[in-house]
């Protein structure tokens, strides 16, 4: 959160249009922080994407897309649903020629893996690992706190009524709910 990883995407998805291959980015379904069919970094730069369900048919509709680019880029790759595949899928386009850029949050808010990204990352040919800077203190930040209220807060996954934000913080001021 707040470390530049769609704002790296889309840098090296602008490479590769550049290189005059055919580019395209997948978003999911869920991610709607901003207009729905942009990809849009905290900074402001945008790209169209395509966006597509995270369960299986989501992964059938990506592969059957995909098939027309060289170079295939995929945003918030966490948010995909546990076993839906897309690990595998995007590994096998890889292997089929595409060039393959994901970008995910490895952990939660409560500070665990998500599985979709420890298998993406095993997956992976070279991984970029990029930090945030800790809203307490200044350092590396590589957790994510989540806020309810200005309150450190885990709690439930689904929240009602309060006012929800996240915070990138540092492994000394991460508060382990
Ligand atoms: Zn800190």
């Amino acid at each position: 959160m707040f470390s530049g990883k769609t704002s790296r995407l889309i840098e090296l998805l602008e490479r590769e249009r550049f290189a005059g291959r055919k580019v395209i980015l997948f978003k999911p379904e869920m991610d709607k922080r901003y207009s729905e069919n942009m990809v849009k970094t905290h900074k402001g730069i945008e790209l169209d994407a395509t966006i597509v369900k995270t369960n299986s048919s989501g992964i059938k509709a990506l592969i059957n897309v995909a098939s027309d680019y060289d170079v295939i880029g995929v945003d918030e790759a966490q948010f995909w649903d546990e076993n839906s595949g897309i690990e595998e899928a995007l590994n096998n386009l890889a292997s089929s020629k595409k060039i393959v850029y994901v970008s995910t949050l490895n952990k939660d808010y409560k500070g665990r893996p998500f599985s979709v990204s420890e298998n993406l990352l095993a997956y992976a040919d070279t991984i970029h690992s990029l930090t945030a800077v800790c809203t307490k203190c200044g350092e590396d930040a590589v957790f994510s706190q989540r806020m309810i209220d200005g309150v450190e807060e885990s709690g439930p996954r689904i929240v009602i009524g309060g006012k929800e934000a996240y915070q990138p913080r540092c492994r000394n001021c991460f508060v382990v709910q």
